[in-house]
């Protein structure tokens, strides 16, 4: 095996940063083909972190970094870690790193009670996104929009085994749109249509397949193959 990932003896093995069931089932597939062995992080007991950076980046890395501190370096594995938001520039890039918790209404720390059950791969049916998308509507018509652009942003940071790190981002670039439309996806994707398709369906209204050639999960996973594996990524994940 070619790439960064495979230099200084870097082992064939990654721990990935999530409790999410899904999420890790998705990116151990596509990483399938480059890594031998390919676990979750509560597989060594290694609970949520908190994630207080000021950049999706940032967050990515913390993860990362948290799970190969307690997981990966004594045992040789790498690690990944994913964050990932929605960015309405009207808004002047909200909700972003909040986009989780615009779809929850407690205080502050419910909420945080509320991520780690999610992280850790339950709770899942206690965010509302119709909640979420209704502030995003109100608070473009408190500034005085109907229309706005707006774009999906992923971050992926990798640790090596033996502690180096790299950060990739992708994104997906378009426009808000209300009301929202099509039942497919999650999240924000009911009122966003991406340009890259010159359609007007939103990531809701489309075949999964589709949306996960063109989303920011899509673009940063192909840019982590290229950076650090020297291959392309077989682009399936949503
Ligand atoms: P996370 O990084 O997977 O925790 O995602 C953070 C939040 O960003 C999610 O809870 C969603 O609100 C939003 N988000 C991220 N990716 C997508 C997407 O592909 N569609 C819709 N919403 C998304």
């Amino acid at each position: 095996m070619q790439g960064w990932f495979y230099e200084k003896g870097g082992k064939s093995q990654l721990v990935i940063a999530t409790g999410n069931r899904g999420k890790f089932v998705e990116i151990a597939d596509l990483l399938k083909p480059f890594v031998s062995d390919i676990r979750p992080w509560n597989a060594f007991g290694v609970a949520k972190v908190e994630e207080t950076g000021a950049t999706y980046a940032e967050n990515a890395l913390i993860k990362a970094r948290a799970a190969f501190q307690r997981s990966g370096r004594a045992r040789g594995f790498a690690t990944l870690a994913d964050d990932s938001g929605f960015e309405v520039e009207a808004l002047d890039g909200k909700p972003g790193l909040l986009s989780a918790r615009w779809a929850e209404g407690q205080d502050q720390e419910q909420e945080q009670e509320q991520d780690q059950e999610q992280e850790q791969g339950g709770n899942n049916g206690t965010r509302d996104f119709a909640r979420a998308i209704e502030r995003v509507r109100c608070e473009m018509l408190a500034r005085s929009y109907k229309e706005s652009s707006a774009r999906f942003v992923c971050a992926l940071a990798l640790v090596r085994s033996d502690g180096a790190e790299r950060v990739v981002e992708g994104e997906v670039q378009g426009r808000v749109v209300f009301p929202p439309r099509g039942g497919r996806g999650f999240g924000y994707d009911p009122i966003f249509v991406p340009f890259v398709t010159g359609d007007d369906r939103t990531f809701g209204e489309m075949e999964r397949e589709e949306k996960q050639c063109i989303s920011h999960r899509a673009q940063a996973f192909r840019r982590l193959g290229e950076d650090c594996f020297a291959q392309e990524i077989r682009q399936e994940i949503g």
